[in-house]
């Protein structure tokens, strides 16, 4: 079997994470190296990920025995990763393209984390209260807009769900709405 030419495996093993300038308007988009593309929050831009190097894998046929079964099984993400790694894109959507100090530093705290269960550890953010307060603020300004973001997706899709509910029980456009026998 030749080699793949898209394999590079120095990076495997680690949730790399690589900035990509929007070529519309500059502003900065993170990707994950296997991810393909997202939408730049400023100008709407579908940006590409040039520097995706596993693509190959997930769509060759021959993965499985170019990578190595290991190798290709490791790239299945769980739901917790996926739900990690969209927790991390929302954080870092928070922060104002200029303060990149901050989107370091919470890229740096989320790659510093190997659990599933959280973004970060928080205790590590509260250590550079006292090293680099302005740091700290900003990141804290990001992370307070994060929790709310957060909030409002779980309300709105709390209220689709309800939605959903409704028509399926035929609250909207069933029998409840004509009078009942009697009233
Ligand atoms: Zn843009």
């Amino acid at each position: 079997m030749s080699k793949c030419p898209g394999q590079n495996t120095q990076y495997w093993g680690f949730d790399s994470i690589f900035e990509v300038r929007c070529p519309k308007c500059g502003n900065p988009i993170e990707f994950f190296r296997d991810e393909v593309r997202r939408r730049c929050k400023v100008c709407g831009e579908i940006v590409f990920n040039d520097r995706m190097d596993l693509g190959c894998a997930k769509w060759c046929p021959a993965a499985a025995s170019c990578i190595g079964a290991e190798n290709f099984k490791a790239m299945e993400l769980s739901e917790k990763t996926k739900s990690r790694r969209e927790d991390l894109h929302l954080l870092l959507d928070q922060v104002p393209p200029e303060e990149e100090k901050t989107r370091k530093l919470f890229k740096t705290l989320y790659s510093e984390y190997y659990g599933e269960d959280r973004l970060f550890d928080k205790n590590r953010l509260y250590t550079i209260k006292e090293e680099d307060p302005p740091l700290f603020d900003s990141a804290i300004r990001a992370f307070q807009s994060f929790l709310a973001e957060k909030e409002s997706i779980a309300k709105r899709e709390e209220a689709a769900a309800a939605r959903t509910r409704d028509i399926l029980s035929g609250r909207l456009f069933g029998k409840s709405h004509l009078p009942k026998n009697g009233s």
